[in-house]
């Protein structure tokens, strides 16, 4: 239990951009009051009991890479820090192949821990954010890894988990399947801390065979033939790759000048083949599994893409945007430190709104000055995909929180007009509240507000309007 001035600062805030423009100006608004890092669900059970009947807020906190204000905490009281103690495997099942894990093991011990048991695991859950992010975070807020084409997304994952909500405790039973009315564990997945505290979730698990994945890599003549193959390869009934991702043209013009491409012998290659420069789409593919199931499915998409008149680049490409793929993110910083703004946003939608959806979100962001606008898809279904928006851009100097709220605003609106939902996987927490209402209808806020008044009646899970709730 810590209450000294640096744990409630470091507890006060996660990494949405809008916190970490306030933090450079020195801005902490309500920290916790107290930090506590709970031994056993007895203590947690405990810290429930005293906080519900003082009306003490309390908001779980597992790795912090939140993005949507989800750990802040405007009510104080206490921030509730699993990372310390609830960090551990409790078994793995190899018949089942299930493991039951504790909510605060960060990624990285937690795949290992997986790769060297037995004949080697894997969970298949690699969010950019991997490194600084829990398994509680993760079903909390409903995440996606950048292998969730064949993975699957964290709901698609988990099969139980236990949770201690200020009304009591609910663990729910492991079965493949079940018909025993609604299952109960898919509320608490994406609940964001609102109903209680995830402690212990059980999940499936898959053959770790590394020396089996195989990697292709395409160049598209433009992003629509791109989005077509992509499509295809779903409903064709293939197989699944498990990374499957297309970025657009102007992510993949600056993939290409940054790797030094631009105006090699290639690059000239390749533009008088129709490959043109500003409309050249890059499509990055990687199969996990058993050597027939990844032969098979590499082939088809090869064959697949080939309708689609996509030019075959081999294997590296992928294999090193693989190699890299968590370090992008460490550029938001120094970009901040040159007054640029750099942020990003995401959503799903169905295949038939996608270029449509694409196209006003560029039209939106390109209408600021100097604005860098880059999209890929990394996470798809048969029925549809999410789009990735990373935006660079000048901030107005001396007013940046505000010039940032304002475009993140018209972004959001832009992307809800155009049948987009809110959130992909980042979630919702307070940042995306506002719009809730409005994309889910009064009745479904409603069946969401009566559940949490049941599991939390006095309103002290993670309060401050975090998924539009009230407390
Ligand atoms: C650079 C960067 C890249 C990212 N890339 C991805 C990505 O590829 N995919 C993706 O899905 N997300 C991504 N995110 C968002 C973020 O990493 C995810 O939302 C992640 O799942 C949060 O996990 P965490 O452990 O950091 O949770 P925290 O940030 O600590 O908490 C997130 C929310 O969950 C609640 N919570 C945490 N633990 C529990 C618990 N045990 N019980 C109940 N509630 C709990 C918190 O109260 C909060 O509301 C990214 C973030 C950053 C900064």
């Amino acid at each position: 239990m810590n209450d000294d001035d640096f744990s409630r600062a470091s507890h006060a805030h996660g990494k949405f951009y809008g916190e970490l423009l306030k933090l450079r100006k020195g801005e902490i608004q309500s920290p916790p009051d107290l930090v506590i890092y709970p031994r056993s669900e007895d203590d947690i059970i405990r810290i429930l009991e005293v906080c519900n009947k003082n009306k003490i807020a309390v908001t779980p906190f597992g790795g912090n890479s939140s993005v949507t204000r989800g750990v802040e905490t405007p009510k104080g009281g206490i921030s509730l820090d699993l990372t310390k103690h609830f960090n551990k495997v409790l078994e793995i099942n190899t018949i089942n192949s299930t493991v039951t894990v504790q909510s605060g093991m960060y990624g990285p011990a937690f795949e290992d821990y997986l790769n060297n048991f037995g004949e080697g695991f894997t969970c298949g859950h690699f969010p950019q954010s991997f490194e600084y992010s829990t398994v509680g975070g993760w079903v909390a807020a409903k995440g996606a890894g950048q292998a969730s084409t064949g993975y699957g997304k964290i709901e698609h994952m988990v099969l139980s988990l236990k949770v201690i909500t200020p009304s009591g405790v609910i663990e729910t039973k492991t079965y493949p399947a079940s018909a025993q009315g609604w299952d109960l564990y898919p509320i608490f997945i994406g609940s964001e801390g609102t109903l209680g505290v995830i402690t212990q979730v059980t999940m499936k698990i898959h053959k770790h065979r590394p020396e089996n994945t195989k990697y292709a890599s395409f160049i598209f003549k433009n992003f629509e033939s791109a989005v077509v193959a992509m499509r295809t390869a779903m409903q064709d009934g293939i197989g699944l790759p498990h990374l499957f991702r297309i970025s657009d043209p102007e992510e993949t013009e600056i993939a290409f000048k940054t790797k030094n491409f631009e105006g090699t012998l290639t690059d000239k290659f390749l533009n008088t083949l129709g490959y043109k420069s500003g409309n050249r789409c890059l499509m990055f593919v990687a199969v996990d599994g058993n050597k027939a199931y990844v032969n098979q499915v590499i082939k088809s998409i090869k064959n697949n893409n080939k309708k689609h008149k996509a030019f075959f680049i081999g294997a590296s490409p992928t294999k090193k945007w693989l190699e890299q793929r968590y370090s992008s993110a460490y550029l938001r910083d120094p970009l901040m430190d040159l007054g640029i703004m750099t942020d990003t946003l995401e959503t799903a939608v169905m295949w038939e709104n996608l270029i449509p959806l694409w196209s006003a979100v560029r039209k939106y962001l390109k209408a600021r000055e100097k604005t860098v606008a880059m999209v890929h898809i990394s996470h798809v279904y048969e029925n549809g995909a999410n789009l990735y928006f990373t935006f660079l851009s000048p901030m107005k100097k001396d007013d940046e929180i505000n010039d940032y709220l304002l475009f993140h605003k018209g972004l959001v609106d832009t992307i809800h007009e155009n049948k987009g939902s809110l959130s992909h996987h980042h979630g919702i927490g307070k940042t995306m509240a506002p719009w809730m209402e409005k994309e889910l209808g009064s009745e479904s806020m409603k069946l969401m507000q009566a559940i949490k008044n049941h599991l939390d009646p006095n309103g002290i899970m993670n309060p401050g309007n975090t998924l539009g709730l009230k407390p």
